[in-house]
């Protein structure tokens, strides 16, 4: 076995330190931290815009909006009137912890409950890098293959929560709902299920009860 030490390694052992330290600082803030992954286009950006005003009655939210280019879903979010801050990454295909410490410098975490971070879109290499976060939510809609579970595992392996989004869009597709369901839970057991739908407005209190829980459990210390 060879013993030399990639260079991909190396950038991964160093974000897991410094995720580590941002896990650390967030719980000593009480910020609950939600990391957003999915294709591009899954809905995720759509997904806040709809209830960033219901969840931001009872929350203090901040939000860090990553693309490779562009500040288009930052004016989206802004809109809420939740603050956001745009990360482009400029080429890089994933966001990583040194890029969410720099960006942290945008937000008062003492006054911040919950901290949700966009993802770039890419089912990859956002597996990989730890941004701090208490809950990592993947997001797929119904116009995609209800096999990208097993062809991307890294990604559902390491989720706590799949929402599938789009589901006014089922009928028109092949998509099987009960397939994707047990290609996920074949991978990652524990993973929790949500369906919803940005048009119809299915399943979008769910979705926010759940982000709600979720923050409530960090915010009060439980
Ligand atoms: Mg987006
Ligand atoms: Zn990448």
């Amino acid at each position: 076995m060879s013993k030399k030490i990639t260079l991909e390694q190396k950038v991964l052992s160093r974000n897991d330190i410094l995720a580590a330290e941002l896990r650390k600082l967030f719980n000593e803030e009480q910020v609950a931290v939600m990391n957003m992954v999915s294709s591009p286009g899954s809905g995720k950006t759509s997904l806040l815009e709809k209830t960033l005003g219901s969840l931001s009655q009872n929350l203090s939210i901040g939000v860090i909006e990553g693309d490779i280019q562009t500040d288009n879903d930052a004016v989206r979010i802004a809109k809420t009137g939740v603050p956001v801050y745009q990360i482009q990454t400029g080429g890089a295909c994933h966001l990583e912890a040194e890029m969410i410490r720099r960006a942290l410098v945008n937000f008062d975490l003492k006054s911040t409950d919950l901290l949700i971070i966009e993802n770039v879109g890419n089912l990859v290499c956002p597996s990989a890098f730890d941004l701090g976060e208490g809950l990592r939510v993947a997001v797929i809609s119904t116009t995609e293959g209800d096999d990208k579970p097993l062809k991307y595992p890294a990604m559902f392996r390491s989720a706590d929560v799949m929402v599938i989004n789009k589901m006014d869009l089922l009928p028109y597709t092949d998509f099987d709902v009960q397939k994707v369901t047990r290609n996920a839970m074949s991978l990652n057991p524990e993973i929790q299920i949500l369906k919803t739908s940005c048009r119809t407005g299915e399943g979008l209190n769910e979705w926010a009860n759940f982000v709600k829980n979720f923050a409530h459990l960090i915010v009060s210390g439980v």
